[in-house]
């Protein structure tokens, strides 16, 4: 069986399922998303303790092997099992997500689900390490990238558990760790299309001056266009002759104090003012 291609390792260690079970804080009235059970190792741990499990697993195989394990118990009932892909599945409710991710999908899981509404608790979920260690990382670490920013301005990130790939059945090449995401409730009032053209562009070169970065013809003229665009999309009639942007992004960067500043050492709300600051000057990145 060629378990590899949907990057199929399967969590054997019976310790690591129980302290991902213990750390998830699961109520008994929870309903719980699983994203790609597998044989369902986390999946009959998580059962007994909850309301509802839903598990939405894409390898028809192991839907057959998960069934089996249910049928005939108290279980059963509790547990639905949707065949599909992730990706693609319309999200039910749930309160909270337990998964052993597949990881090649890692960072579209991660946007689906703290896109999705109502906005549920927590996740409890497992990726490969480098990813995990992206997703904690603070400004200033050395990891500290777009990913970071986008996450943690959506959620709280905590970094739970390691967990060595002997743990898993086959090992994978590389170590993984378990972290919690708890969604920021309520999110964050701003226009996300602009905030990751934003972040898109000081993350282009992270270790640049903000001031470096937006001396760049290329990236003027890119806020030259938007201006242009949001103009007429506003009825703002444009002055003539036209604001010199390299002119108006000066300003707005040395007004809010943040052109000698580095995107590897800024975090969300950092982000957030100057997002702000560029908006009330009518420069927009969308
Ligand atoms: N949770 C199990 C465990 O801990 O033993 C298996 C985890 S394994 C790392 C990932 C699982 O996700 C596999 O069962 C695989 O078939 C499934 N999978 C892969 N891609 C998927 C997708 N796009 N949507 C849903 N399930 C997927």
């Amino acid at each position: 069986v060629l378990l590899h291609s949907h990057g199929q390792h399967l969590l054997v260690n019976p310790g690591i399922v129980d302290s991902i079970v213990e750390k998830a804080g699961l109520q008994p009235t929870d309903t719980v998303l699983e994203v790609g059970p597998g044989t369902g190792n986390l999946t009959l741990k998580m059962l007994p303790r909850v309301a509802r499990v839903i598990a939405i697993e894409l390898d028809p195989r192991m839907v057959v092997e998960l069934r089996k394990r249910v049928q005939g118990t108290e279980f059963e009932r509790k547990l639905q099992i949707i065949h599909g892909d992730f990706m693609k599945v319309s999200l039910p409710f749930f309160d909270i997500c337990v998964s052993n991710t597949p990881y090649q999908i890692s960072s579209p899981l991660v946007f689906k689900l703290l896109e999705h509404r109502p906005l549920f608790r927590c996740a409890v979920l497992m990726f490969q390490r480098e990813f995990a260690m992206r997703l904690v990382a603070k400004p200033g670490d050395e990891l500290y990238c777009r990913l970071s920013a986008n996450t943690q301005l959506l959620a709280r990130v905590d970094h739970l558990l390691k967990v060595g790939k002997n743990n898993f059945r086959p090992p994978p090449k590389v170590e993984s760790d378990v972290v919690r995401l708890e969604p920021r409730n309520p999110p964050p009032p701003i226009n996300y299309v602009e905030w990751n053209g934003l972040i898109k562009l000081c993350f282009g070169r992270k270790n640049k001056t903000l001031g470096a970065i937006f001396r760049q013809s290329k990236i003027l003229e890119m806020i030259q266009e938007n201006y242009r665009t949001y103009c007429a999309l506003h009825n703002v009639t444009v002055p003539t002759p036209a604001p010199d942007m390299r002119e108006v992004v000066t300003n707005v960067l040395t007004s809010s104090e943040f052109i000698e500043r580095r995107s590897s050492k800024l975090d969300t709300d950092d982000f957030l003012r100057l997002l702000a600051a560029f908006n009330e000057a009518n420069i927009h990145f969308a």
